[in-house]
């Protein structure tokens, strides 16, 4: 849309005039911002916008809003919560929400994690990640030049400083700040498809890289099995089996982000599962409160928690205003127990399933160049980068809400999608497709 346009659009009710002169949104213009639409309410799988329409969610608000938005009783637990108390510090006092969602978290974690440190968002819980990474990996070797990080290309961490280090330089969104940010090893991301056979030779540089830099890195960090905003690549499984391995021979500690793999969306509890290796740090986040507000964890070992705690500075050097938020707390803590009242193996292989069928047949069209569904995730890839406001105002006529990056069109719909409006989603997503230019 051009500015003349999102002008003109402004006499409908689901544009702002003063939002898109004064409020910056994500990756976007001051001077022609893509369009945003007004949504007053959402419910279930559904946003509404501020005309009446209604549009069905395939974004679960970037992947936290697994259980659909309003839910009864993620709504009593902030209520409940909330005439308790919001918040309260977490430096010398600790809270039931905390120690309860702590409590959960361990049981439905790798076993070998056990200690949990709570973060504000995803970005910060990768930061702390990197932090425990060096903290221990420099008191575990007695060496202070341990402190940098390895990575697979194609990955997306975050958007704050260190984050945006380990991301793909190139398709991680950060480009702009090159020079500026630390620098950090990265080797090719793995070829092997995740349903496809292993190519052994996709381990060969980190292999070689472990080998010979091993003395200057901290950790290696990872998206286990699905790389999302670096380019929704879903890997072999065969990968983490091979990095473990390498971590442990070359005294490396190895970090799994599953901020937005955790919590079922890739067909397991958490994506590790797929390969059965487990890390030594691990991030989770969005699902963490069904997408009801901002929180993250880094779970570690106790072998990571006790050498920190051995070494030169002998704490955890990190504490957020906001760390443990009990009203977060609460709210997850009955996320987690709505994903254990469902059968969540079986609800995500019926999406699976859906998208399979619906979305296999986009091969044929001559502008997609792939198509990959790995659990709730269904993805579209097309030959040439996608224009994001005209895709999105095909989608809204179309009663649709998915909005793509880069050449990836893809979807990742609340748990609670009706299979009518699944199927829906689909439908719509390759009609819209079909328009793009090859
Ligand atoms: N890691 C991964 C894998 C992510 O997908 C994201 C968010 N897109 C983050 C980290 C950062 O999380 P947040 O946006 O909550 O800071």
């Amino acid at each position: 849309m051009t500015v003349e346009e999102n002008i003109a659009a402004d006499r409908s009710p689901v544009f702002d005039s003063w939002d898109r002169t004064h409020l910056w949104h994500p990756y976007t213009s001051a001077i022609d911002p893509l369009p945003t639409y007004k949504v007053i309410s959402a419910k279930g799988n559904r946003l509404t916008l501020a005309d009446g329409r209604e549009l069905i969610d395939g974004m679960s608000s970037w992947w936290c809003a697994c259980h659909g938005y309003n839910h009864p009783q993620l709504n009593a637990a902030a209520i409940n919560q909330l005439n308790k108390m919001s918040h309260v510090m977490f430096g010398g006092i600790t809270h039931e929400p905390a120690i309860e969602l702590g409590k959960r978290l361990l049981t439905i974690a790798p076993p070998s994690m056990h200690n949990i440190f709570y973060a504000d968002s995803g970005s910060v819980a990768v930061e702390v990640a990197m932090k425990m990474a060096i903290q221990a990996a420099v008191c575990r070797s007695g060496s202070h030049k341990k402190t940098n990080f390895a990575t697979i290309r194609s990955g997306y961490h975050g958007d704050t400083w260190n984050c945006m280090s380990v991301c793909d330089p190139v398709t991680g969104m950060h480009g702009a700040f090159g020079s500026a940010l630390p620098v950090r090893y990265f080797v090719p991301q793995p070829g092997s498809r995740f349903d496809g056979d292993w190519d052994e030779s996709d381990i060969h540089e980190l292999e070689h890289l472990l080998a010979e830099k091993h003395n200057e890195i901290a950790a290696v960090i990872l998206e286990p099995i699905v790389q999302g905003a670096g380019g929704m690549w879903f890997y072999h499984p065969e990968y983490l089996r091979q990095t473990r391995c390498l971590c442990d021979k070359y005294g490396v500690y190895l970090i799994f982000d599953e901020i937005a793999t955790g919590f079922w969306r890739t067909g397991k509890l958490f994506a590790w599962e797929h390969a059965g290796v487990e890390p030594d740090i691990m991030c989770i986040g969005k699902c963490l409160t069904g997408g009801y507000m901002t929180m993250a964890a880094v779970l570690t070992t106790r072998e990571v928690a006790d050498t920190i705690s051995r070494g030169e500075a002998g704490v955890m050097m990190h504490g957020p205003t906001f760390m443990a938020n009990p009203l977060a707390c609460a709210v997850a803590c009955k996320s987690i127990d709505l994903l254990a009242e469902r059968n969540m193996s079986e609800v995500i292989a019926a999406m699976e399933r859906t998208m399979k069928d619906l979305l296999s047949p986009a091969r044929d069209l001559d502008n997609v160049k792939d198509v990959r569904v790995l659990g709730s995730i269904g993805v579209i890839e097309v030959n040439q980068p996608v224009d994001v406001g005209r895709f999105q105002k095909e989608c809204v006529r179309h009663g649709v809400w998915i909005r793509p990056f880069g050449r990836n069109v893809y979807i990742m719909p609340p748990y609670v999608t009706p299979e009518t409006d699944l199927i829906t989603l689909c439908d719509e997503m390759i009609d819209i497709v079909r328009t793009l230019d090859n």
